[in-house]
């Protein structure tokens, strides 16, 4: 799949010459006219229907199948009924036609049987390397040709956003709307069921694409998190990927659970993995368009710093407002600035940002306070506000506007308030990139963007560290939970730890009390003692933790936590008492650190505030591994909590980057051991000199060894 389709390929796809369309027909109502007719309307290519009763359609020659064409076919169009799609889609295979969208429903999105022809369609895509879009797409389409493959009623405007939806629905509702409001699309596909091409090939393909500005996304899930992840790291050095992801569909999804089963749910996933990929997510259709439309049209600011300029106080107070609500700042204007402003604005104006210039400001001094803020080099952008007055005429001030913002290069959100009397000022903005608001708070959240993308785009993306680690020992131990036919593993693990270098205190595991008295013999001071059993997977909950037991006592203790084992759960499974050096608390503070692997982005991070902290306050962080250095100390670094790592209140601070050492540490042993389905370490106490894992529970999937 993802290594089928270079750049090529996709350009077969959006820029054919020639497109058969397979169940091509005249028939009134039919998906296979609708195609017909969307691409006679403005193709610059030749269309082919393809069709075994008909010698024409719509007075084109029509074929019985792709391999009667003659001469070279680049894209073809699938409509067919699903029982013979799988066969045609071959036949393209074998006529040399590398680019298919399956237009016909019926297949994994309706049970058992189309899942199992899904899984065909997949292999015949396979085996012809063909890029394949679909099944069940509405279909693609490129405005440069005036390509319009789909069967929604409405062609795209011509522009510089490329925009992927797993929705077809969505599609048509949302060009119905742009081309109301003047937005264009360079390329726009419906993915449909993904059998092929997912999403991060159409990242990957639009990344190269010097037509595209903008990458957008409305998606229900992505296919494989992991290389998404890379392909999308890589797109957005160059170009911006804005995505709205819908349908909570993995909750609850791992059946076995444990403390950060429950806390990692895939959301989390997603909100990590996108993030971690440079991928600027938006929680509703509005930001997406709001966002591609400022992305494509305006310069990236090099400062967070922006100006208001208004006539209208109110409306000024609310983006102060909305500003301080952003990544944004309002920019302190230099002295130079603040002179020339005060020489040029009545005495009642306010040259302070908020630049009031009144309601009786005329174009020339609304243009000149304009003009000075975007000069001063403490501002980043501007926001330009207007409310309807009789002395200023919003035509003028668009094209003030979009002088200024060529003469400064510096992007300009406008908020031209009012109904009917705005309509020709948008249309000047809009030609320029300039997008306007009647929100104020929808323009600061746009240009927030804009210093969002920036800081994307300068990222550095350092590899992950490799640390030298015991990797044979850890497969011994993993190995352990087959041969014992449990996929359990608790404290008796602690040694796999040990081999990725995570520091743990010294610890035997005793099968008698003789054992344990001289296990803790061997350890200075008192002896922590904990229950061991794949069966107990909260050993405190059941008493089956003693901290700071005697030399004395331990023979007693050991014999109580069997009893209490049994008490709990008569048949279950003792492999004996862990006897385990105490770990100063007083001075360490508990936190978690662990691993619940994501069907879609595999294996993810989590921090947080450990024992029982970690589910009360739900202060986690979590990112997708493997983490690098700087995300393994923004997890650290991220959580509400951190203050009480620094050393809050006179305690004196923990050791954080031996907290950021271990999660990286854990993120190379969950990579490199995919059989760990989940894993987690709480607590990890981190204390003023280093850190102690003290606890680990984990479950392996025996088969993946
Ligand atoms: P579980 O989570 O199954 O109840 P733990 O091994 O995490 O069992 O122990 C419960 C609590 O006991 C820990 O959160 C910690 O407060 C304390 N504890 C466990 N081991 C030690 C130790 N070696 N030194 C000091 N305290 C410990
Ligand atoms: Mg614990």
């Amino acid at each position: 799949m993802d290594e089928n389709t270079g750049s090529e390929g996709v350009a077969g796809l959006f820029a054919p010459e020639r497109v058969a369309v397979v169940g091509a027909t005249e028939s009134e109502g039919s998906i296979g006219r609708a195609i017909v007719e969307n691409l006679r309307a403005d193709f610059a290519g030749e269309t082919v229907p393809v069709n075994p009763n008909y010698d024409d359609v719509f007075g084109l020659d029509c074929y019985p199948d792709v391999g009667s064409i003659p001469g070279e076919v680049q894209l073809a169009v699938v409509v067919v009924p699903p029982g013979i799609a799988v066969e045609a889609v071959a036949e393209c295979g074998e006529a040399g036609i590398r680019n298919v969208v399956v237009i016909t429903a019926g297949f994994g999105e309706t049970g058992s049987e189309g899942a199992s022809r899904e899984r065909e369609l997949t292999a015949v895509a396979e085996e012809y390397g063909l890029n394949l879009v679909g099944p069940n797409s509405l279909g693609v389409m490129s405005t440069p040709s005036g390509m319009n493959a789909t069967f929604g009623p409405d062609n795209a405007l011509p522009g510089s956003i490329s925009f992927m939806s797993q929705s077809g629905a969505f599609i048509t509702a949302v060009l119905d709307w742009a081309n109301d409001e003047g937005i264009g699309f360079k390329d726009v596909v419906s993915l449909g069921n993904k059998a092929v091409m997912d999403e991060t090939d159409f990242v990957e393909a639009w990344a190269d694409d010097p037509d595209t500005d903008v990458i957008l996304g409305y998606l229900e899930g992505v296919e494989n998190g992991q290389s998404f992840i890379q392909s999308a790291r890589e797109a957005t050095a160059e170009t911006p990927v804005v995505m709205v992801k819908s349908g909570r569909t993995e909750a609850g999804a791992q059946a076995v659970s444990s403390h950060t089963g429950t806390l990692a749910g895939s959301e989390q996933a997603y909100e990590a993995g996108l993030e971690q990929a440079g991928v600027l997510r938006v929680e509703n259709v509005q930001e997406l368009f709001d966002f591609a439309q400022i992305l494509a049209g305006q310069p990236l600011p090099e400062s967070d710093d922006v100006a208001i300029v208004t006539n209208a106080g109110g409306p000024g107070v609310m983006t102060t407002d909305a500003v301080g609500d952003s990544n944004l700042s309002l920019a302190s204007f230099s002295e130079e600035t603040l002179e020339a402003l005060s020489a040029s604005m009545p005495e009642e104006a306010n040259i302070y940002n908020p630049i009031d210039a009144i309601g009786d400001a005329d174009i020339d001094r609304f243009e000149r306070a304009l003009d000075l803020a975007l000069g001063d080099e403490n501002v980043g952008a501007a926001v330009v506000l207007s409310a309807p007055t009789a002395v200023i005429d919003f035509d003028d001030l668009a094209e003030a506007i979009t002088e200024l913002q060529a003469d400064h290069g510096k992007p300009i959100a406008a908020v031209l308030m009012g109904g009917d009397r705005t309509e020709s000022a948008k249309a000047v903005l809009r030609e320029r990139g300039i997008p306007n608001y009647f929100d104020p708070a929808r323009a600061v959240r746009s240009l927030d963007a804009l210093v969002r993308y920036r800081d994307i785009r300068e990222r550095d993306y350092e590899d992950p560290t490799e640390f030298d680690v015991d990797r044979e020992r850890a497969r011994e131990i993993l190995e352990r939970a087959e041969d014992r036919g449990d996929n359990r593993l608790g404290v008796e693990a602690m040694g796999l730890l040990d081999a990725y270098g995570i520091p743990t205190p010294e610890g035997t595991i005793a099968e008698t009390p003789e054992d344990a008295v001289s296990a803790a013999e061997g350890i200075e001071g008192d002896v922590v003692m904990k229950i061991v059993s794949p069966d107990i997977l909260h050993k405190s909950d059941i008493g089956g933790v003693r901290v700071g037991v005697p030399d004395e006592e331990v023979y007693d203790a050991f014999e109580d936590l069997v009893t209490r084992a049994r008490n709990y759960q008569p048949d279950a499974t003792i492999l004996g008492v862990q006897v385990q050096e105490m770990v100063d608390l007083d001075s360490g503070t508990e936190t978690i650190i662990g691993m619940n692997r994501d069907p879609q982005f595999g294996p993810l991070l989590l921090f947080g505030l450990g024992g029982i902290f970690v589910e009360v306050l739900e202060d986690t962080e979590t990112r997708v591994a493997p983490v690098s250095e700087r995300e393994a100390t923004e997890m650290v670094e991220g959580i509400r909590s951190a203050p009480l790592l620094r050393g809050a209140r006179g305690r004196e601070p923990a050791d954080r980057e031996a907290v950021v050492e271990s999660l990286q540490r854990l993120s190379q042993l969950v990579t490199d051991f995919p059989a760990i389905l989940e894993l987690d370490v709480n607590p990890l106490v981190a204390g003023p000199d280093g850190v102690a894992a003290v606890d680990v529970r984990l479950t392996v999937d025996t088969d993946e060894l």
